[in-house]
């Protein structure tokens, strides 16, 4: 437990730092502490050092932990989403960072209707056209945001990216810059239901080059938890 306790301190003092290098205000930037395969006792203990964004990536383990958890905590899905199971979280997250096709938007809206909410979402996009990933090909994001438009249910706060797991982390920045440049162009999208606030990129590994190029989000696992296993 003091592992945990030690090894956020280190991932704030990073973000501080990087702000610093960027001249960035660290309240701006919210870490989402990625607890994947942690349970529920890592989870508590986050909390009580104030965590209070959790990022989950399977709807299973969402569902299984956000019982056992203080109800103040923003819960964030941030993996790849089956249409079939958006019924299974649609009350339990606060924002969905993983919506990448017109089907998702669709079924999300139906059910964020049946439960009288405005569900948040981000677009994700392949920003480096990785095959292993998911999110929607960088050229294709007005056509999505048009369509995207009409639905009542939807809010769509930003934009979402997994860089190339690389060596180096210089290497992911001109991805984070390209997204950068995409989220101020989507800004000037206007629709009723668009409000681009949130740009989520940037993990462990590179998560302070994210911050150096304009991530208000970053989504940190092993950096607080040490490596899964
Ligand atoms: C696992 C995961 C992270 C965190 O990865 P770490 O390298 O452990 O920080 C961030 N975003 C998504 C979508 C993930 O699945």
């Amino acid at each position: 437990m003091l592992n945990i306790a030690r090894n956020l301190e280190q991932v704030y003092s990073n973000m501080r730092a990087a702000c610093e290098k960027s001249e960035r205000n660290f309240s701006d930037i919210k870490l989402v502490a990625v607890t994947k395969t942690q349970d529920a006792d890592k989870i508590s203990e986050l909390v009580r050092l104030g965590v209070k964004d959790i990022g989950e990536n399977r709807v299973q383990e969402m569902v299984e932990k956000h019982i056992l958890i203080d109800t103040s905590v923003n819960w964030h899905m941030i993996g790849h989403l089956q249409t079939n199971k958006v019924k299974n979280i649609i009350d339990k997250t606060s924002l969905i960072h993983s919506v990448d096709s017109y089907k998702l938007i669709k079924e999300i809206d139906k059910q964020a209707k049946l439960h009288e909410k405005i569900m948040e979402i981000l677009v994700e996009i392949n920003i480096a056209g990785e095959e292993s990933k998911y999110g929607i090909e960088p050229g294709m994001l007005n056509a999505f945001l048009e369509e995207v438009a009409g639905f009542e249910n939807i809010m769509v706060k930003g934009l979402m990216c997994m860089a190339p797991n690389v060596e180096n982390p210089e290497e992911n920045r001109l991805y984070f810059r390209k997204m950068r440049q995409m989220f101020i162009d989507s800004g000037n999208f206007t629709a009723n239901n668009i409000n681009m606030k949130y740009l989520s990129m940037g993990m462990t590994n590179d998560y302070e080059i994210a911050i150096e190029e304009g991530a208000n989000i970053i989504r940190v696992g092993t950096g607080i938890f040490g490596p899964r296993s």
